[in-house]
This record gives C-alpha cells, sequence and structure tokens, in this order.
C-alpha cells in the first residue's frame, strides 16, 4: 500500500526506532508513547484490521503473539504488560494496517478508554 505510513516504516521510507525484525514482523517503537515501554508489532503484510484478517493469516497472527512473548524480557517487561488492539474506527484505530500495541514499564490502570 503506497500510501500507508507503516508500510512506508516497513520499507524505511519514513524512519523508526526498530526494537525487533524478521522476514514477517516488524516491532518498532511508538512515537507517542503512552508508558514508558511502547511498541508496536506490525505484520509485513498490508491488512487493515482484525476485520479484515483471512483464514490463511491465522499463523501470522499467532506469530506476532510469540514474538511479544519473546520479546518481553528484553523490553523490560518481566512484571508484565499489555497488548492492544485497535479495530475500526469505534475500536481508536487511527492507523488502518494492522497493529498491536504492546504497553508496560509501569502499572497499567483497568478498564481502557
Ligand atoms: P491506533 O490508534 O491504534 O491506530 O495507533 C496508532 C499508533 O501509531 C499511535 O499510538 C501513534 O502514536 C503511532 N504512530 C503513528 N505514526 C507513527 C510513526 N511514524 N512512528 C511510530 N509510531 C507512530
Ligand atoms: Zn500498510
Amino acid at each position: 500500500m503506497s500510501d500507508c505510513i507503516f508500510c512506508k516504516i516497513i520499507s524505511g521510507e519514513i524512519p523508526s526506532k526498530k526494537a525487533y525484525e524478521d522476514e514477517k514482523v516488524l516491532v518498532f517503537h511508538d512515537i507517542n508513547p503512552a508508558a514508558p515501554v511502547h511498541v508496536l508489532v506490525i505484520p509485513k503484510k498490508h491488512i487493515k484490521s482484525m476485520a479484515d484478517i483471512k483464514e490463511e493469516d491465522l499463523s501470522l497472527i499467532g506469530h506476532i503473539h510469540w514474538v511479544i512473548h519473546n520479546l518481553a524480557d528484553e523490553l523490560g517487561l518481566q512484571e508484565g504488560y499489555r497488548i492492544v488492539n485497535n479495530c475500526g474506527k469505534a475500536g481508536g484505530q487511527e492507523v488502518p494496517h494492522l497493529h498491536f500495541h504492546v504497553l508496560g514499564g509501569r502499572t497499567l490502570s483497568w478498564p481502557a478508554g
């Protein structure tokens, strides 16, 4: 998607502070962090939102969560963390490229929003 900001981050056209990368996903620090640790985990495949995934994407969604599991220690999230996916307008999604927020580094309140 040529006009997608996260696709531009994947291609390097827009710079980001990378935390992890493999052939399927990119993890980078949120430009406007809501917690001491706030990274975004995105698939390199352009998928608009969780409402748009197909059955063929299930292993990719699982991989994203496995990456988060494996990265938590390195990010200093031993005390815990929160994974957030905003889906669609009412869900508060602003960037239409599937992404999972990983938040931590402080005690997070609940419920959100
Ligand atoms: P959402 O509201 O779930 O779509 O979240 C989009 C997130 O992307 C927000 O937390 C923004 O701060 C973040 N964001 C937008 N542009 C950039 C960027 N260029 N680099 C890093 N994070 C970004
Ligand atoms: Zn995209």
